[in-house]
């Protein structure tokens, strides 16, 4: 496991965030696993964050080729605890409708080519989701959420797919079926992988459409420009959020590792 740094808290995704730190500055982590695109550091109310852009900073790598682990043990190597993650969602739940944000608490892994794990012998870790996100962080984000925001669902299950296609209408149906109120493409092995280094993780998931089969067709050209109309929401979140998150941690996540290992 990495050694720890100064900066304990990460967000992840968060598209145009660079402006709101203070005094950022770019740094390139090395990990095992390969580099992660460049972190941005700097403060917000005090607090030392860390920025990662998951995509990279053009764009440039789909969800299926995002180097997850590099991307989490890197974050883990500058001593990060916490991670705040955002993420673009379709909507499955009729309830739930674009524009909405979710703070999503628990996930269906349909992904197939990731890999999923940093105990790939001889070390066999069975790391614990009982409760994949942070329970502390997700109650943080979701009075904050509330406070800046009309539509917020303060729970939901959010299926993730491999991508980089869209799903097909039997999919979102079948999806419905075993319960999932969202799907995504990058929460998994993300949120699995903080876990397994003993980071919280929480994720504010904007939603900017209705899955396939809901409405009647689904660009990314969609997708991105209900992004963009949100993004000045889900930032004013993570501005506020920040500083009210606990200095010290009162959630099961740093002890994930207790009693997985065999
Ligand atoms: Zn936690």
């Amino acid at each position: 496991m990495p050694r720890g740094g100064e900066a304990k808290i990460a967000i992840i995704g968060g598209t145009g965030f660079e402006e709101v730190l203070e005094g950022a500055r770019e740094i390139r982590v090395g990990t095992p696993y390969g580099f992660p695109p460049k972190l941005i550091v700097g403060e917000v109310s005090g607090r030392e964050v860390v920025l990662l852009a998951r995509h990279g900073p053009g764009h440039e790598f789909p969800p299926h080729k995002v180097n997850y682990r590099a991307n989490i043990w890197a974050l883990k190597a500058l001593g990060v605890e916490r991670i705040l993650a955002t993420n673009a969602v379709g909507a499955i739940n009729l309830d739930i409708k674009p524009g909405d944000i979710v703070i999503p608490h628990d996930i269906i892994d349909f992904t197939r080519s990731r890999d999923q794990t940093f105990y790939e012998g001889p070390e066999v870790v069975h790391i614990d989701v009982t409760e994949p996100f942070c329970p502390e962080l997700r109650s943080v984000l979701v009075e904050v959420a509330r406070s800046k925001h009309p539509r917020v669902h303060d729970k939901g299950v959010i299926a993730c797919t491999e991508g980089p296609r869209f799903e097909t209408p039997a999919e979102i149906r079948a999806l419905r079926v075993l319960g999932a109120d969202l799907v995504g493409m990058t929460i998994s092995p993300e949120a699995f992988l903080a876990r397994e280094l003993e980071m919280c993780y929480a994720s504010i998931c904007f939603v900017s459409n209705m899955a396939a089969g809901v409405q009647d067709r689904l660009t990314a050209t969609e997708v991105l420009e209900m992004a963009s109309k949100l993004r000045e929401v889900v930032r004013a979140i993570l501005v506020e959020a920040i500083p009210r998150i606990p200095e010290e941690r009162n959630c099961p996540c740093s002890r994930a590792l207790e009693g997985a290992r065999i």
